[in-house]
């Protein structure tokens, strides 16, 4: 009694827009929690007959938010990224280190623990990988691709769209490391480059 289906439709596109704003209005007009709605789309075509909106005020704000996060994801990033841990200090820097380059930064003791993507894009890799631990790659769509390695647990999947800020991880030691922290690195049509040149705390 509580579902929202639209069966045989494609949700997708300025449909979408379309259905919700159908939603809201039937929403204005009809409060009885069992009643069905027959709704048409952009193009004209009318959804079937035994298509039923069964809502109340409550599960019907839950739907649209679901509906409208579904359009909006982004996937090509901004160019523009933004500090990917919940606070902490760089506690080392890019360059020569133990006698090898060090290609990001590392970050450590954070305020939390949640790894975030630092600009929209679409995840390339997410698992474990030797001496990175598990590890998440981001394909920003733009020439950028961001690494975010040591997690102590990955929340996303290959293929998954995650938006600027999105929740990637966990912020751990796997792999090849000394204590809790996040190894970042941002690399330009596959050049490393200086996260510190795109991300300030
Ligand atoms: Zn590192």
């Amino acid at each position: 009694m509580r579902d929202f289906s639209i069966k045989g439709l494609n949700i997708s596109g300025s449909n979408l827009i379309k259905i919700v704003a159908s939603v809201c209005l039937v929403a204005g007009l009809n409060t009885n929690p069992a009643s069905a709605a027959t709704m048409s789309k952009s193009n004209s075509e009318t959804v079937e007959k035994e298509d039923k909106i069964l809502f109340t005020g409550k599960s019907l704000k839950q739907n649209e938010l679901v509906l409208k996060v579904a359009k909006a994801l982004p996937s090509v990033g901004t160019g523009k990224f933004v500090w990917p841990a919940q606070g902490g200090y760089i506690s080392s820097k890019k360059g020569p280190r133990w006698g090898r380059e060090h290609k990001g930064i590392d970050i450590a003791q954070p305020e939390g623990f949640d790894i975030l993507a630092a600009d929209h894009g679409v995840v390339k890799a997410a698992g474990a990988d030797g001496t990175f631990g598990n590890r998440v790659i981001i394909d920003h769509g733009n020439g950028y691709e961001t690494i975010y390695a040591h997690l102590k647990t990955i929340d996303v999947q290959v293929g998954d769209k995650v938006p600027q800020g999105t929740k990637i991880g966990v912020m751990g030691t796997t792999g090849r490391s000394t204590g809790i922290h996040l190894h970042f690195e941002i690399s330009k049509n596959g050049t490393t480059k200086d996260p510190l040149s795109y991300v300030k705390q």
